[in-house]
């Protein structure tokens, strides 16, 4: 049989299979309790001689650095914001998902568990999910005894809503700012720490490099953002929790300076990189309105509980006010397509029936490059049936920040939504520990690959993080960090002062290219590439042109950069072309990842593998298989190592939400 890469023409050679040996051999609901017993513990007054490094102060950090620091371990959190609570966490709306079964609505963890194995398209481990699904009622629990305020129903009971592929109400929320909120509490027990002295911070500070010793990660190097200074930071154990990477689509609903360096920068050093292609694109972001935008807004998910998605029957009537669309012509498509879930079906499939909508002419809108791509969402049913205060109660700042951006009043007219990028499932390959393929190199959080298959339910991203350092690393760690104290490394050692000077001399690099161009306008002509032909929809052919392209414009970008300003101080120019320069080299081993998974899964939707009816057609022959790829070298292909995927809990079937 011909293999995948030789039909990709060499763009890939394959190593040995990988495979998680950390989850304990025993029936799925016992295995976290025995890792936890399994873990050899650190004393606590052995705690304090050892240190870790925490990179990044969002959900999945703040509460990894708070609790580290609360168990005793010395550590040193970093972030490239002013303050780390300034961390793009803050900007989730909807929610956060828990296994509570308050509205006693047979919800239950094996409920939570499945609807995550399933949503994921079947591609994520059963074993990381089932933890995740147990351990998220204790998250709630935490929160609330932190005071994060949670909305709560009249008779002062926490109130839940419903998110996209479950027919439960298990979504936690606080308004549309449960990120918000909940950063506040882990921000505090952060600080906290700080105030206690166990946790030092260094904000405005941007790693730039993993040092690895002798095999094992032990520390980073990092810019001072504000003097300019290269500064080495030495551990005994390093946990990344960096968060996602969709800005290497330039447009995301993502805050502007997320980006992927910090892991980029491990994954050259030996670290596994899972899944790179799997994006998910979110259906409900207000609609691109010209090509000057660099930022596109999420209206949350938690709107599709009571908003109706629709488009005019008949294409004509796409520039008609939709108040004067009678009723017979529109086209609920959702509620038509799939009555069982109607408006809340998972991302994937509510973007790409939008696509569709937009695609046969019956997008609403302002038509952007001659294609009107918007559908609304209609609260009129709403506002009818529950009253107009209700809603304001519910969703009134989502509807605030919608008339501030579009000028339009979403209480009057319908809102206008298109899909966008949001959240990168992809991320470092780690196993049931968290650890990476880098012993001592930890991550947490969106920025590793671990839960959500081939596409994220709805309010679970700010689920995993939490897990993932409220409870999970803080416990799995022990068993790495109870080997050490390890071997103190000093500054001078070969390794640091080569990881170091690699960094100096790119910063040189990208200061004396001296070109004519912005690093903006890379980005943005990146971002155009990766959204044309490794977004809602990719082909082979689609993704052997972005390949080409990505590389070509790499080496401009290497030969005409123009970089202004100093590197001796703050320079945000400095910092976006490092930030860029990584995004070169992932976006093409996004797109190689793309090419190579000939099937369609989640969010990733190969035009090639679909059911007559046009629904995602996975392979699972051939796929059921995370995707760990292994840096190759400077020009070189890089190495897949596949991770069986096996279900014992779940039945691998065809996902239907009809
Ligand atoms: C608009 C929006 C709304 C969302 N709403 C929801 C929701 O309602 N429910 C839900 O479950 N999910 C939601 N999500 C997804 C969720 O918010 C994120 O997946 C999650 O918050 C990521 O948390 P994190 O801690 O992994 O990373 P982040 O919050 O992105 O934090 C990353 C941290 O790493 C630091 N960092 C990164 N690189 C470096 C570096 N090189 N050096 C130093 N520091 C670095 C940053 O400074 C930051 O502190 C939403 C996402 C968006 C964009």
């Amino acid at each position: 049989m011909t293999s995948t890469n030789e039909l990709i023409g060499g763009l890939y050679r394959e190593g040995a299979p990988i495979s998680d040996s950390k989850a304990p051999d025993v029936p799925i609901d016992r295995q976290w309790q025995e890792r936890q017993f399994q873990t050899t513990l650190v004393n606590p007054a052995n705690r304090r001689k050892l240190s870790v490094i925490v990179v990044g102060t969002g959900l999945a950090g703040a509460s990894a650095g708070a609790t580290l620091g609360e168990a005793g371990y010395r550590v040193k959190s970093f972030c490239y914001q002013d303050s780390p609570r300034r961390a793009h966490s803050i900007a989730a709306q909807g929610g956060i998902n828990a296994a509570k079964n308050y509205r006693n609505d047979n919800d239950s963890t094996f409920r939570l568990f499945y609807d995550t194995v399933k949503g994921g398209d079947y591609r994520s481990r059963e074993s990381n999910v089932y933890r995740l699904a147990e351990v998220s009622a204790n998250i709630i629990d935490q929160c609330v005894a932190q005071g994060v305020p949670f909305a709560r129903e009249y008779g002062g009971l926490l109130d839940n809503r419903s998110f996209g592929g479950v027919q439960v109400s298990r979504t936690f929320y606080a308004r549309g700012q449960t990120g918000q909120q909940l950063l506040i509490g882990a921000y505090q027990a952060l600080e906290r720490q700080i105030a206690a002295g166990t946790v030092e911070m260094f904000s405005r500070h941007e790693m730039l490099e993993l040092v690895v010793v002798d095999g094992r990660a032990r520390g980073i190097v990092a810019r001072d953002m504000i003097t300019g200074a290269v500064e080495t930071h030495m551990a005994d154990a390093v946990v990344l929790a960096s968060g996602g990477y969709g800005n290497v689509f330039y447009l995301s609903t993502n805050a502007m300076g997320c980006n992927t360096t910090a892991i980029w920068r491990a994954h050259r050093k030996g670290a596994l990189f899972a899944n790179p292609c799997y994006t998910q694109i979110h259906p409900t972001c207000i609609p691109v309105s010209g090509d000057y935008q660099s930022k596109l807004t999420l209206m949350s998910e938690s709107l599709r509980n009571d908003g109706r998605i629709w488009v005019p029957k008949r294409a004509e009537d796409a520039t008609k006010d939709p108040r004067d669309i009678p009723e017979e012509d529109r086209d609920y498509y959702l509620e038509r397509i799939y009555p069982a879930f109607g408006n809340l079906v998972p991302r994937d499939i509510a973007s790409r029936q939008a696509k569709n909508m937009c695609d046969e002419g019956r997008g609403v809108g302002p038509a952007v490059d001659g294609v009107r791509r918007g559908v609304y969402l209609d609260f009129a049913d709403a506002m009818a049936r529950m009253g107009r205060d209700a809603v304001a109660a519910k969703y009134g700042n989502l509807f605030d920040m919608y008339a501030q951006i579009t000028g339009e009043n979403p209480y009057e007219v319908p809102m206008r939504i298109y899909p966008a990028v949001h959240y990168t499932m992809g991320g470092l390959w780690v196993d049931y520990d968290l650890q990476s393929t880098i012993p001592g190199l930890f991550v947490t959080g969106e920025a590793n690959f671990s839960d959500h298959g081939a596409n994220r339910l709805g309010a679970s991203a700010l689920m995993q993080g939490l897990a993932d350092g409220y409870f999970v690393l803080p416990n799995t760690i022990n068993d790495y960090l109870a080997a050490g104290p390890f071997e103190g490394v000093s500054e001078d050692h070969p390794e640091v002062q080569a990881a170091r000077e690699s960094v100096t001399e790119r910063i040189d690099r990208l200061m004396q290219a001296g070109g004519t161009r912005s690093v903006d306008s890379f980005h943005k002509e990146l971002g155009q590439i990766m959204w044309e032909y490794c977004g809602m929809e990719r082909t082979d052919e689609g993704l052997r042109t972005a390949i080409d392209k990505i590389r070509a414009l790499r080496e401009t970008f290497w030969r005409d950069v123009r970089v202004l300003g100093s590197p001796d101080g703050l320079n945000q120019s400095l910092e976006k072309a490092g930030r860029v320069a990584d995004f070169f080299e992932l976006a093409e081993l996004m797109c190689i990842d793309a090419l190579h998974r000939r099937e369609s899964c989640g969010g990733h939707f190969r035009a090639e593998s679909q059911t007559p009816d046009g629904e995602a057609l996975r392979n699972d022959d051939e796929f059921a298989y995370v995707a760990a790829w292994a840096w190759g070298g400077e020009d070189e292909a890089p190495v897949l190592h596949k991770e069986d995927l096996k279900y014992e809990y779940v039945e691998m079937k065809q996902r239907s939400y009809k």
